[in-house]
């Protein structure tokens, strides 16, 4: 795919200032305003606004599918929880937690933002646009029956489960950068072969959500189409780039997927505050370019990422990429007040090149290496390569 095919099909970039007006708390590490950084940011450097680019305000998703993929029950006590009732069955179901706080108005941003993804894939597959950014979704750890990890509504779960009903046959990919893994997700397509499901993310013995091994591979007939790549918390750029060429490319190119849905999280750089990982954003976009290769359509998601400035500059080298932009700094040259944020340097989205030399870097390319082996040895020969 070209900058032309894009140009000609179109992308929808996925904002609303009241979704990412909307507060989880002055203490909560998610902060959905980074949406509207990135928005700012794509301004800054010139790729929005373009005449192929349309701005997608969500509207509430059609409250009978959320049962697609989550449980009646659950979905009544979110309700009821995020509208100030207080029942019993709220901490059961991971309602009320630290993570999960009760917070009025919770239920319905989230229709919304389940609504932004499942319309945007919706016009994907449509073919009303060929790419498409929805920094606001993304909620990977939704469960079918409860709350975790600041997801409270699955919104990839919902929208995948819809596409599938309309067209039974069709085959998505769902490939999640986040440094978290994406067990919501999992959750959802383990035993479903239409939906290729691949995590890359630090691994569980050192972070939440404590699951993703490599022999989680997926069951039934779903058997070897969930790949997990656990990686230690050592890893660079290099190790991340080593497991994700090795596994990732060969994978999709031999399932031929109608779509890939892209969970962007910008959580596995070194500056983040919730992970281990050491990437910088090079290494990161490194796996977005390559995953854009990979389909024509993609639908990319937000997902994770706690430092802010360097989360939207993420999302904003991604959105560029999506539509084969080479940003530019319109404003790069002029004096005072125009620093991006805290500590960011002017000029290049891109972070100053850095490389792990500490003793942790070994022991985890030893260990990818482990994990890439293990994923070519099993899964590799169940789609013939
Ligand atoms: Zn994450």
């Amino acid at each position: 795919m070209s900058k032309d095919d894009v140009q000609k099909s179109g992308s929808i970039f996925v904002f609303s200032d009241e979704l990412a007006g909307f507060d989880f708390g002055e203490n909560h590490y998610f902060k959905p305003e980074r949406a509207t950084k990135t928005y700012e940011l794509c301004n800054r450097y010139g790729v929005i606004n373009h005449p192929w680019m349309k701005i997608l305000r969500p509207k509430s998703i059609d409250r009978s599918l959320l049962t697609l993929f989550h449980e009646k029950e659950y979905i009544e006590i979110l309700e009821k929880a995020s509208h100030g009732e207080v029942s019993l069955e709220i901490l059961e179901r991971g309602i009320g937690t630290i993570d999960n706080p009760i917070i009025q108005g919770i239920f319905e941003w989230s229709l919304k933002v389940a609504g932004g993804t499942h319309k945007t894939l919706r016009h994907l597959l449509d073919g009303d646009a060929l790419v498409a950014f929805n920094p606001l979704g993304g909620f990977h750890h939704a469960r079918r029956g409860h709350a975790e990890g600041f997801c409270y509504i699955n919104d990839i779960a919902i929208a995948v489960k819809a596409a599938l009903q309309k067209s039974p046959d069709m085959k998505l990919a769902y490939i999640d950068i986040d440094a978290h893994h994406g067990n919501g997700v999992q959750e959802a397509f383990y035993h479903d072969p239409r939906v290729f499901f691949i995590s890359i993310h630090e691994t569980g013995k050192t972070l939440y959500p404590w699951s993703g091994s490599e022999v989680e591979i997926g069951e039934g007939d779903g058997k070897g189409f969930t790949v997990n790549i656990p990686l230690e918390s050592g890893s660079d750029d290099e190790v991340y780039s080593f497991a994700f060429d090795n596994t990732i490319p060969p994978l999709i190119e031999s399932f031929s997927p109608y779509v890939i849905i892209a969970e962007l999280g910008a959580d596995t750089l070194i500056s983040d505050p919730l992970t281990h990982l050491k990437l910088t954003n090079n290494g990161y976009m490194r796996a977005v370019k390559k995953i854009i290769e990979l389909c024509p359509r993609i639908l990319a998601l937000g997902g994770g990422g706690y430092d802010l400035y360097r989360t939207a500059r993420c999302w904003t080298l991604a959105w560029s990429a999506l539509n084969r932009l080479e940003p530019i700094d319109e404003f790069a040259g002029l004096v005072g007040g125009m620093m991006f944020g805290p500590e960011m340097e002017v000029g290049s989205l891109y972070d100053h090149p850095y490389l792990n030399k500490g003793e942790d870097k070994e022991k985890a390319m030893l260990e990818a290496q482990r994990v890439v082996e293990y994923i070519r040895k099993k899964i590799f020969p169940i789609h013939g390569i």
